[in-house]
């Protein structure tokens, strides 16, 4: 079996003394343990070099949470994904339904983020996942394979093989309630699909498939058990050491029972 992947995604939540805090904390928890899951985090922008400072004596990797669609120049505000880089971040979110639904982030300008993370090599953890109203029509699978095929299926394989994609059905992000490990695994299992017709059997097992929404240390075992489940993006669980531990204490538990 492949190890996991869990990534906490902070949003726009700490001072600069509490990410200190947090980042020490988790920082501390991993030294004691020889982890086979990879760990992520995704601070806001101003305190990626604390993160990356730490990591760099740490068994985690950081992430951001967006970049531009732009190389560089007059985009006050914007952030590079050559910015990035420069920082030694290897991660960065794009298309997490916060932008999707309050910048109005469309699948073509995410497929641009997408080019540019690849241009620095850096790993684009791509979010995709339906409404509730969608999921009530019946439409999930069609919303996600149309997220999926407008903002990924460009890349050319080898770019391709470079991305994460996580699965984060809207109605579960920051809500307390979760996808059914039934539904998560409906949706996985759909998506790998998608991946393998496109891209071959050896692409499509090799790519890791996250689930965001919800997830906690009570419900992470039952999701992260999941065979198409290969890690997870964690929100408000992630923002508290102990909460984020034990979601990786999870991982950890699949891993050796397979
Ligand atoms: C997220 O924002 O990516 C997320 C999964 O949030 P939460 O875990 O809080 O639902």
């Amino acid at each position: 079996m492949k190890s996991k992947l869990v990534i906490g995604n902070w949003k726009m939540n700490k001072s600069f003394e509490e990410a200190e805090d947090l980042i020490s904390d988790i920082q501390d928890k991993l030294e004691s343990w020889s982890l086979q899951t990879a760990v992520v985090i995704c601070p806001p922008f101003p305190y990626l070099e604390l993160a990356t400072d730490h990591a760099d004596e740490s068994d985690f990797e950081v992430g951001a949470q967006n970049c531009s669609e732009f190389e560089n120049g007059a985009f006050t505000g914007e952030v590079s994904a050559s910015m990035l880089a420069e920082l030694d971040v290897n991660f960065c979110i794009v298309g997490h339904s916060e932008r999707r639904k309050y910048f109005h982030e469309s699948n073509d300008t995410i497929a641009k983020k997408i080019d540019q993370l690849m241009k620095q090599n850096l790993i684009p953890v791509f979010c995709c996942g339906e409404l509730l109203e969608e999921r009530k029509s019946g439409n999930h699978l069609e919303i996600v394979e149309k997220q999926i095929t407008e903002s990924l299926f460009h890349l050319s394989k080898e770019h391709f093989e470079q991305v994460v994609i996580a699965y984060e059905p809207v109605w579960a992000i920051g809500t307390g309630e979760t996808a059914t490990p039934e539904q998560a695994q409906e949706m996985h299992y759909f998506i790998r699909s998608l991946i393998e017709k496109k891209f071959g059997t050896e692409t499509a097992y090799n790519c890791y498939i996250l689930y965001g929404g919800s997830c906690n240390a009570k419900n992470a075992l039952e999701l992260l058990s999941q065979p198409d489940v290969d890690g997870g993006l964690i929100g408000g669980a992630s923002l508290k050491s102990d909460e984020f531990i034990s979601i990786i204490e999870a991982a950890e538990t699949v891993l050796k029972e397979d």
